[in-house]
């Protein structure tokens, strides 16, 4: 590095200092209470130690000036592990939050869209290493075409959020970075999960003809949308929308839903540098209540944590986010903000006589109970505020944890329902993160330990005579629906995009054969074994199967 290159390094890092420390100031003031940590952050930003740290690796080590930056910031966080004092390892994750924020605005990439996702043209497919679940808010927002990341899994937030908004995706495509480039054409075949780079015109042609074929397919499954979810033999299982925002419910309505089994509340605080309020929780729930008249809703608290960041939620560093504070354990470190949303939650209920509540990653009585003694709390304020209490109020809880599955039992004589969340209890049971596409060929769910863990959670359930609903992605692929129908799940909960196909190939299969498959499959040692017993179920129950597994491609 010359010193005029040392020079210009020296000068981005000055200048995103600046811009870092305008935005904080900014924040500051609208922070009321959380204002003197704030006020903290800007001095540890301003610090010498940090500046003079970052400018000497500039300039002596030849660094550039983000590597300088985290050298520097590494260094700090060092001597205060040395301190070996509490108070000063607790500052380490404020060292590392200032020190994101500096890099975030060298990168202009500040969490929102004023950022490169500003780059976008309406028609683009953006292609990147990565991309969060706030990126493809924004992106979809811009209206871009398509989205193909290097890492993720088909059951991350980023994807589920992908398919929610209509947005074709394709996610752990390895190298396409290297291979793309800026102006390149691209077929994004989300379905498929393939990625055409500079086709010819003869794949355009047949990519064209497919899609064609395939909203065939789809209008041809939406024709049975408002016949009843029922199998052959008369066992009614409720299809139910996973929703993300109000604005998904007319679509989800069009699509055959019976209701929304799964409203994921957190992403109300994504892309928004305050915390939503009684207020803004009121409203949303109110509106998704109101939108879906007299049909059943199943408002989630908020599931913040792991892969779900949200800037107005400030989370400590953590080596293991899937394994750290999230969802309830969040709400209860964090009782204020969690608060209010019960409190907004309960008012738009109250108000209604409709609606119950969902409570994401419990795993413990503990657990389950301080945060039923929250509600309690908030319902009792409530009727003190005049707002008169529901007695219909239900409260159900999630079965994500392998310890929840265990403790079934407790949990079901302490709940109103069940919804099981297969996309984390398969990750937490077979110890393969849902987000990595490296493992992404061992996340199985028709391995034999998630076809137990399921038999005895919905067991559970029944013995305790509490519904109990499957609202994972497995839901949604009409592959698994025998062995979830034979299961005994009282409700399906899935993106809007899968019902007309699972409520298809629900009305060809038999109750009574899929218990018997399932029987079958329990005893079974392998994944593939019960796989091949599925789908030789399913081969023989639905003849235009070959149809729907186009469909499945939307
Ligand atoms: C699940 O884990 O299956 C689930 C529905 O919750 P989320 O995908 O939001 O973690
Ligand atoms: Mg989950």
């Amino acid at each position: 590095m010359t010193a005029e290159q040392g020079g210009v390094e020296v000068a981005r890092l000055e200048a995103a200092v600046g811009v870092a420390g305008a935005s904080l100031l900014a924040l500051k003031d609208k922070a009321g209470e959380h204002s003197s940590i704030l006020e903290a952050h800007l001095m540890m930003m301003q610090d010498p130690l940090l500046l003079e740290g970052a400018r000497r690796h500039i300039l002596q080590d030849k660094k550039c000036a983000e590597w300088a930056l985290r050298s520097a910031v590494h260094e700090i966080r060092a001597s205060f592990d040395a301190l070996g004092d509490a108070y000063f390892r607790e500052r380490r994750s404020d060292i590392d939050f200032v020190g994101d924020r500096i890099l975030s605005a060298m990168l202009n990439a500040d969490g929102n869209e004023a950022s490169l996702l500003d780059d976008a043209p309406e028609d683009a497919v953006v292609v990147s290493h990565d991309l969060s679940p706030a990126d493809v808010i924004a992106l979809s927002r811009k209206r871009v075409r398509g989205i193909v990341t290097e890492v993720g899994g088909s059951t991350s937030h980023t994807a589920i959020l992908a398919r929610a908004l209509d947005l074709p995706a394709v996610v752990g495509c390895a190298g396409i970075l290297e291979r793309a480039g800026s102006g390149d054409a691209v077929i994004v075949d989300g379905g498929a999960g393939e990625v055409v780079l500079s086709p010819t015109p003869a794949l355009v042609a047949r990519y064209k003809g497919l899609a064609q074929r395939r909203a065939q397919v789809f209008e041809e499954l939406q024709r049975e949308s408002k016949l009843p979810s029922q199998s052959l033999d008369g066992r009614t299982v409720a299809l139910l929308a996973n929703i993300e925002i109000p604005e998904e419910i007319p679509s989800a309505l069009v699509a055959g839903a019976e209701g929304v089994g799964l409203y994921r509340s957190e992403f109300l605080f994504i892309n928004r540098s305050e915390l939503p309020n009684a207020a803004d929780h009121e409203t949303v729930c109110g509106a998704i209540l109101d939108g879906l008249g007299d049909l059943p809703a199943t408002l989630r608290t908020f599931d913040i944590g792991s892969d779900k960041l949200a800037a107005a939620v400030r989370l400590p560093r953590e080596h293991n986010p899937a394994l750290g504070l999230r969802a309830c354990r969040l709400g209860l470190a964090r009782p204020t903000m969690f608060r209010a949303q019960l409190r907004g939650m309960l008012r738009a209920i109250f108000a209604r006589q409709r609606g119950s509540i969902l409570l994401p990653m419990i795993g413990s009585v503990e657990e389950l109970m301080a945060v039923r003694e929250l509600i309690d709390g908030e319902i009792e304020t409530l009727e003190k505020n005049g707002v008169p209490r529901w007695a219909g109020l239900r409260i159900g809880v999630m079965i994500e944890l392998p310890a929840a599955v265990w403790i079934a039992d407790e949990l079901a004589a302490r709940c109103d329902f069940f919804s099981v969340g297969t996309n984390d209890l398969i990750q937490y049971a077979l110890g393969i993160d849902r987000g990595n596409e490296q493992v992404a060929h061992l996340y199985q769910p028709l391995h034999p330990a998630v076809l137990r863990a399921l038999k005895a959670t919905i067991d559970a359930a029944h013995r305790h005579k509490i519904p109990v609903s499957l609202c994972g992605e497995s839901a949604a692929d009409p592959g698994l629906l025998p062995a979830i129908l034979g299961l005994g799940f009282d409700s399906l909960s899935m993106p809007s995009s899968a019902i007309a196909r699972v409520r298809y190939v629900l009305r060809r299969l038999r109750y009574d054969d899929t218990q018997r498959l399932v029987a079958a499959c329990l005893a079974c040692a392998r994944a593939r074994d019960v796989e091949a017993l599925v789908n030789d179920a399913l081969e023989g129950a639905v003849p235009d199967l070959a149809m729907l597994r186009e469909a499945a491609h939307e």
